[in-house]
């Protein structure tokens, strides 16, 4: 008896799904090996920030394809674009990505062997990221093309957001404004809804200018734009034990002089500081812009900072993050077949990790920490906007480096092609929960205003076009 109550409890559990629901999974098996075209074609483009001209053209004109109204080019951004079905209330939105990695070229084998060395990868798995949400987007399309839901579904093509954040041009450009909610997912080496926040950082140039002069010869005329960014590094690796443990300070040296026989005139830094909260960074980008200053002086060169983008930290929303769970609860852990596990065991042998093989059980919904650790996102800015709700599929396996070959490899094969699945399912299916439930929308947007307060949001953009022509 016991038995038989426990297997019809689970048999009503698998069916408590609407119909809808139902219609979102039937919708990407039907479209799967269309998505993992697009998700492959993307790969094999491996286009880095504003330079997606195939990746972008590719989702966009599948989703025209699929009978969406596509507007290309948004907000100052060639690669940029917005998709939409629909008319009226609620609007809801989703994100894709689909830049790559310089550097990282990688075929689908489970040892580092590029297909061009010093060429581009997709290490972050973001042709899986834009073709996955798409998916997403495109069954639900079917369900209002059909009259089971009412409202607008929008896809949102960001380019850029390894380099720049071309996110932040589009909520210049006020593209959110209108959202009800936005969905977002990242791929990841496990599955779970993601109610974690990520860091805020600024991005900026630090430039010193002196004077050229025979670096033996006649020194003596010369000061120098390398010991000023010399100087300056020592600086800010000095001030490293006066920050708080949660920030972090990254530089990359882009000039720093030509030649061994010239007293460099000409030196050039990319300087980023981060911290959980956008509070906590702003006084340490303040120092570290001082010191810029101080090195400047010592050097006696001139020196001139110029803003690239800022971005904050993420706004989570645990609403949204339990309708997601149930979801990927629903769909259960992807399976994977002996070679995949083999492939993945490999991938760990190559990097020096534990030979697991594949992990994509569903994690439990996590607390949310203070101090999440980890990396930063433009979708930051765009959860300040409208309520983001998350999601990571595993497309990788356990521990796998991230930003490697090693995701590269697995991003156009079996493994990512599951993971684009799995997350263009859940995905779908929360979107179907916000469509049908009106309450659940404003519970999302109740905790969106919670937790944003009073928080005036202001992006740190610098004035005019996008950094398209600067992209060096
Ligand atoms: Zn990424």
């Amino acid at each position: 008896m016991c038995l038989i109550f426990v297997l019809s409890t689970l048999n009503v559990n698998a069916q408590r799904i609407s119909k809808n629901k139902k219609a979102v999974i039937a919708s990407v098996e039907k479209h799967r090996s269309e998505l993992i075209d697009v998700s492959d074609q993307i790969w094999a483009a491996a286009e880095t920030a504003f330079n997606e001209n195939t990746s972008s053209k590719v989702l966009a004109d599948y989703a025209e394809k699929n009978g969406f109204k596509v507007e290309r080019g948004v907000a100052g951004m060639p690669t940029a674009f917005v998709a939409s079905y629909g008319s009226g209330s609620p609007i809801i939105g989703i994100l894709g990505e689909f830049d790559a990695l310089p550097g990282l070229s990688q075929n689908t084998t489970p040892e580092k062997s590029p297909i061009n060395t010093g060429a581009p990868g997709h290490g972050c798995g973001h042709n899986i990221f834009g073709t996955a949400s798409l998916g997403a987007a495109i069954a639900v399309k079917e369900l209002i093309e059909q009259g089971k839901l009412k409202g607008t579904v929008r896809f949102y093509g960001t380019p850029a957001e390894e380099k720049f954040f071309g996110k932040l041009w589009m909520v210049r450009a006020g593209l959110f404004d209108d959202l009800d909610v936005c969905l977002d997912w990242h791929p990841s080496a496990e599955t779970k809804a993601d109610v974690q926040s990520s860091l805020a950082l600024v991005d900026f140039i630090v430039e010193f200018n002196g004077q050229a002069a025979h670096a033996s010869g006649d020194p003596w005329n010369g000061r120098s734009a390398s010991d000023a960014l010399e100087l300056y590094t020592t600086g800010i690796n000095y001030y490293r034990e006066h920050i708080k443990p949660t920030v972090r300070i990254h530089y990359h040296i882009q000039d720093g002089g030509q030649v061994v026989n010239v007293v460099p005139d000409y030196s050039r830094l990319w300087v980023r500081v981060r911290d959980t909260k956008r509070e906590g960074m702003l006084p340490v980008y303040e120092q570290v812009q001082k010191m810029a200053e101080g090195a400047a002086i010592m050097a006696n060169v001139d020196y001139k900072i110029s803003l690239v983008s800022g971005i904050y930290e993420l706004l989570v929303n645990r609403t949204g993050g339990v309708a997601m769970q149930k979801n990927l609860e629903y769909l259960g852990p992807i399976t994977y077949t002996e070679e995949e596990n083999a492939f993945g065991k490999k991938i760990q042998e190559a990097t020096g990790k534990p030979q697991v093989g594949m992990d994509s059980a569903i994690r439990p919904l996590e607390e949310t920490l203070e101090h999440p650790g980890g990396g930063s996102t433009d979708v930051g800015d765009v959860s300040w906007i409208v309520p983001t709700i998350r999601l990571r599929t595993t497309i990788a396996p356990k521990d796998t480096p991230w930003h490697s070959w090693a995701v590269v490899a697995c991003g156009g094969m079996s493994i990512g092609h599951k993971g684009l699945e799995q997350a263009a399912k859940a995905l779908s299916m929360t979107m179907t929960d916000l469509f049908e439930s009106p309450k659940l929308v404003e519970a999302v947007k109740k905790e969106f205003k919670e937790r944003k307060g009073d928080t005036v949001y202001k992006g740190m953009v610098p004035d005019g076009p996008p950094p398209i022509a600067q992209n060096k």
